[in-house]
């Protein structure tokens, strides 16, 4: 992709620029040739137009002043009064130049005395222009169509007779007076005549190129379809400013021309007409030449385009294919992770080599770097593995550690608890001793304050203990607490809390138990000693009774309040005798 787009890149670049700089010069080429054919066909028309203006000015110059040469030749020689001879000499004049289609002489009066042919003679013209004006001076008329001599001179063309009229007074030789005028009629023809000659041999213009405008911008002379129509363009315009130049235009029949034009002026003492002259050329025949160039230009342009086209195509390959051999390899490279591929020298051009030089070191001490950098990973992860097994062995250790500190720290809790319940136990009877029961009894002395129940305390005493310890030992008597302790476990619930307080002194403390029931159970305790032998430690047949104080818990009443109600109670019994059961008031 890379690739393709490197080359089409420096192809594109080095077409585009052909083209552009191909089409710019070709189109500055024809614009400059079709400016200058313009130019030349301008200035082409321009002179042609000049030309015609003064052959126009110089020819009708030269028929004015033969006119007034012959006006002042009849005066001074008094012609005018020989009718024949007059005629004869007009008649010479005439033909000195053809274009005379009638050259006559009127009296004073405006009556025909002699004219060419005798045409007109004794006609009346008093009414035309040319006699009136001749009259004053040298005259000169615009063009017009024929009026009088329209039947007499072209009687069977249908072609319109059109003439110039010039005229000028004759004066006898004496007095200077006027005494008629002499006129000639100019056959337009002659224009025509004119337009021709000069057009003749001419590689731009035909005879109908060439128009004349009149001062009215009528068209009095060129192509018989535009005469007497108005003709308003640019170059009428124009020619009123300076006398003579070129321009391109439209025209009524809608076709665009290159104009050139030219006044029609004054010569020595001719006042000359206020004509102008065009000559014209349409602007798709005058630049025929700029397309044919066009065309060709295009067709050389476009060779030449197609030609750097293949050059830029070749150079662009020649450029791009040793960078495309080196992106080649390096995708290989970074594909196969191979170390047997290289990155090829491309000796092509200096640029190329220095650059597949320079990647191929490069590509060498990567592969180096690569190298090393797997050789410390194989080190890094061999360390890694020796310091885990270390780890886990430490953490085993550790394990072990914690564990055996359990271990100790359960035989201590163990300890203690042996310990607690030796310093709370009394260890002849295994009953709680003295402390533990104070503990107990003033737990139930707390809840019962909270959720007032029957609690009765039952303090009992051995009778004459000291007279058995004396008669059998003490071990003997040590023998009786022992069984003593297990008859009371025995007759009491689990919730009971049943202590020795004393050498043989024992208490009952019974939660839930009013006091009926705190008697029953003592005389269960009496009836259970009447039954009871003892035989242990040389004892044959011992009998011993208990008094028992019972007092019940009053409500806010204090636990060692309670034990000397109690107490009173069995000193009560022992003073009644023993072996009873004595109540607290
Ligand atoms: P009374 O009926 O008035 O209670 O007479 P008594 O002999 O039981 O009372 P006294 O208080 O005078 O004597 C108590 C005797 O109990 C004294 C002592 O020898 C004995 N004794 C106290 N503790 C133990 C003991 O742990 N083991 C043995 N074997 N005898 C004890
Ligand atoms: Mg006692
Ligand atoms: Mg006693």
């Amino acid at each position: 992709m890379l690739s393709i787009n490197l080359k089409l890149r420096f192809f594109a670049s080095f077409a585009g620029l052909a083209v552009v700089l191909v089409a710019s010069i070709g189109w500055w080429l024809v614009d400059s040739a079709s400016e200058q054919l313009r130019r030349q066909v301008g200035l082409t028309t321009q002179r042609i137009a000049e030309q015609m203006a003064d052959k126009l000015e110089r020819g009708l110059y030269e028929r004015y002043r033969d006119v007034q040469v012959a006006a002042s030749l009849i005066g001074r020689t008094e012609l005018y009064q020989q009718d024949d001879v007059l005629r004869e000499t007009i008649q010479r004049l005439q033909q000195t130049y053809s274009d005379y289609a009638w050259i006559g002489y009127a009296d004073i009066e405006g009556r025909v005395v002699a004219a060419t042919g005798g045409l007109l003679e004794g006609n009346r013209v008093d009414r035309q222009a040319w006699f009136q004006q001749g009259l004053q001076k040298p005259y000169i008329s615009d063009v017009h169509d024929a009026q009088l001599l329209k039947q007499l001179l072209a009687p069977t063309s249908g072609q319109s007779l059109r003439f110039v009229d010039i005229s000028a007074p004759v004066r006898d030789a004496d007095s200077q007076r006027v005494v008629g005028v002499v006129a000639a009629h100019l056959n337009w023809r002659w224009v025509d005549e004119l337009a021709e000659s000069l057009t003749t041999g001419q590689w731009l213009l035909q005879p109908q190129d060439l128009v004349l405008v009149s001062a009215k911008n009528q068209v009095i002379g060129g192509p018989p379809l535009l005469i007497g129509k108005s003709l308003n363009t640019p170059s009428t315009d124009l020619a009123s400013v300076t006398r003579s130049g070129y321009v391109i235009e439209s025209w009524p029949d809608g076709r665009d021309y290159v104009v050139g034009y030219a006044r029609h002026g004054s010569y020595r003492d001719y006042p000359g007409l206020p004509w102008v002259v065009l000559a014209r050329q349409p602007v798709n025949e005058a630049l025929a030449g700029v397309q044919q160039f066009r065309r060709d230009a295009l067709i050389i342009g476009l060779l030449i385009t197609f030609f750097i086209t293949v050059l830029a195509w070749l150079n662009a390959g020649r450029i791009s294919r040793p960078l495309l051999r080196l992106t080649a390899a390096a995708r290989a490279l970074q594909q196969q992770d191979s170390k047997d591929i290289e990155i090829p020298l491309q000796d092509d051009y200096p640029e190329v080599r220095d650059l597949s030089a320079t990647l191929q070191h490069m590509v060498m001490r990567l592969q180096t770097k690569s190298e090393q950098l797997t050789q410390l990973n194989r080190e890094l992860d061999h360390k890694v593995r020796l310091r885990t097994e270390e780890l886990q062995q430490l953490n085993k250790a550790l394990q072990n550690e914690i564990a055996e500190r359990k271990l100790v720290q359960q035989e201590r809790e163990t300890l203690i608890e042996q310990l607690e319940l030796q310093a709370n136990t009394d260890p002849l009877t295994k009953l709680s001793n003295r402390r533990r029961f104070f503990q107990r009894a003033e737990r139930v002395i707390k809840r019962a304050e909270r959720n007032p129940v029957a609690v009765n305390l039952l303090t009992i005493d051995i009778d004459h203990f000291k007279a058995v310890n004396d008669t059998y030992g003490h071990a003997a008597g040590d023998a009786i607490l022992a069984v003593f302790a297990q008859l009371l476990r025995e007759l009491t619930r689990d919730i009971d809390i049943v202590a020795r307080t004393g050498g043989e002194e024992f208490v009952l403390l019974l939660e839930h138990t009013d006091q009926a029931g705190a008697k029953i159970l003592a005389e269960r305790i009496h009836q259970r000693l009447s039954e009871q032998l003892f035989n242990e430690q040389g004892m044959t047949d011992v009998q011993v009774t208990v008094s028992i104080g019972i007092a019940q818990w009053q409500v806010g009443e204090s636990l060692d309040h309670l034990l000397a109600r109690s107490d009173k109670a069995l000193y009560d019994a022992k003073q009644q005798g023993r072996d009873q059961t004595k109540t607290a008031t």
